[in-house]
């Protein structure tokens, strides 16, 4: 199983074929199900099913998706059935936030739950999808895409690497506890957030580590991240790949 997240400043359909490209360099890992969430001024378009990265690549026509902002994932199902529905990214409610996990939570159960009894309807069998629909929650509380966020993380019990786009955002939120996540920082205004170097080094070999238990978002342009709500000095985490 992998992710990866690409934060553009132009919207560039070229960029689908990086994204393939990067999913494909994570299909040693594993994998039953691949999907794609890319987001512009128009909105949110998520493609996903059960299969091979090139076969859902082209039944879903994902070569012509466009925008600024993409995520990817190539699952391996630990909660509900390999399927096209439990397939990644999953949305909430409105469709207006994607997100890809890597991991399992443990609570998704008592969260859905909960969830389910605030109206919220789920589309899948999966641990993951509790996740938009905290953000969603959260945001309909009157938190801001942020704070939103790190409230949804905070009730998380388990492991994962996550990644997130919402509509109206020019970035991609990210957390990350006991699995792996990496930044890779782009030329031209496009930086990557992936499982591993692998999927964004034809492109970068400047990148910035993320430890367990850190939050943030890339932008096209930068990189914020946060422990336990202090601000953590990027400068001391970028590193140069020699090979
Ligand atoms: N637990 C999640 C699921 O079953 C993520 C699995 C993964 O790491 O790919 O969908």
């Amino acid at each position: 199983c992998g992710i990866i997240g690409i934060a553009s400043s132009k919207k560039d359909r070229t960029l689908t074929d990086v994204l393939v490209s990067s999913l494909a360099r994570l299909e040693y890992r594993g994998y039953d199900s691949v999907g794609v969430a890319s987001l512009d001024e128009g909105g949110i378009d998520v493609r996903k099913a059960k299969g091979k990265v090139v076969e859902v690549v082209k039944r879903k026509k994902i070569n012509e998706m466009n925008g600024y902002l993409f995520l990817g994932h190539t699952r391996w199902a630990t909660h509900g059935a390999p399927n096209d529905q439990n397939a990644h990214p999953h949305i909430d409610c409105t469709g207006k936030i994607a997100v890809v996990h890597n991991g399992t939570l443990t609570n998704y159960k008592e969260l859905r739950e909960e969830l389910e009894s605030l109206g919220h309807k789920f589309r899948s069998d999966t641990d993951t999808e509790v996740i938009p629909h905290l953000v969603e929650e959260f945001m309909k509380r009157g938190m801001d895409s942020f704070s939103a966020f790190k409230a949804a993380i905070s009730s998380l019990k388990g492991s994962y690497a996550i990644l997130m786009i919402m509509e109206g955002e020019r970035r991609i939120f990210f957390a990350r506890l006991d699995n792996p996540l990496v930044i890779g920082l782009g030329e031209d205004n496009k930086n990557f957030v992936a499982s591993e170097y692998a999927p964004f080094l034809p492109f970068t070999s400047t990148v910035v580590t993320i430890q367990d238990g850190e939050v943030g978002f890339v932008t096209p342009s930068s990189v914020y991240i946060e422990k336990d709500g202090k601000v953590v000095d990027i400068n001391d985490r970028i590193h140069k790949l020699n090979f």
